[in-house]
């Protein structure tokens, strides 16, 4: 289970479809892993649901029940989550692996440094950059703070730095306050998935070679 979570602003927005491509497909992902906020999301779909309908009940002059229910069968359904987080054999979960497409050797990598290579995945249409991140077990990145918002969220393996420790599932939240230097598990390698609005300031000696990644 994942210690750490997106918002409830952040699920309410997923749900009504209104996020950005990048923040939908993090969220998502974290709702692969955490049974805790797919059940907050059904709760708000059955919620929005319910509202809906009475929105269309108010919305009739007549008070026809067959003019109702003409309504809402008119209404776009909303897809459940089960279908959205269906388990699925393949390595990471389904909304990643569409990114991928064939495997991860097949991506266009780039390899800053020894214990890291990035992998652009797309840049939606808020600008933000959704990319895979991969740290060789142990390995670690230079000290850096974050100029604009930054999401992380472990697909495989963990890594800790000076806030913490984290696993599959996690929902990480990275601002401009945030100064770390994450670390990789030593038993085996971590993947992340990354959500960045802004170039991330290096401030570490090595910290130049980060930045290829975030290029336009
Ligand atoms: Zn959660």
């Amino acid at each position: 289970m994942s210690n750490w979570h997106p918002s409830s602003d952040q699920l309410i927005e997923y749900s009504s479809g209104s996020g950005s491509t990048a923040l939908s497909i993090a969220i998502s992902t974290h709702l692969h892993f955490c049974a805790d906020c797919r059940h907050h999301v059904n709760e708000i779909e059955s919620t929005a649901a319910v509202v809906f309908e009475q929105q269309q009940a108010l919305s009739l002059s007549t008070g026809s029940f067959d003019s109702l229910m003409a309504k809402i069968k008119q209404a776009p359904q909303v897809p459940a989550v089960q279908e959205r987080v269906a388990k699925s054999p393949t390595r990471f979960p389904p909304v990643i692996e569409k990114l991928i497409k064939r495997d991860t050797e097949s991506l266009t990598w780039q390899k800053p440094m020894k214990n890291l290579r990035v992998s652009r995945l797309l840049k939606d249409e808020t600008g933000m950059i959704l990319g895979l991140h991969h740290m060789t077990s142990g390995g670690r990145v230079p000290h850096h703070t974050h100029r604009g918002n930054e999401i992380s969220v472990v697909i495989e393996g963990g890594f800790s730095d000076e806030m913490g420790s984290y696993g599959p599932g996690d929902f990480i939240h990275l601002s401009k306050e945030h100064f770390h230097s994450p670390q990789a598990d030593a038993d085996g390698d971590c993947w992340l998935l990354s959500i960045v609005e802004a170039p991330v300031k290096i401030t570490g000696p090595l910290g130049w070679i980060v930045n290829p990644f975030l290029k336009p």
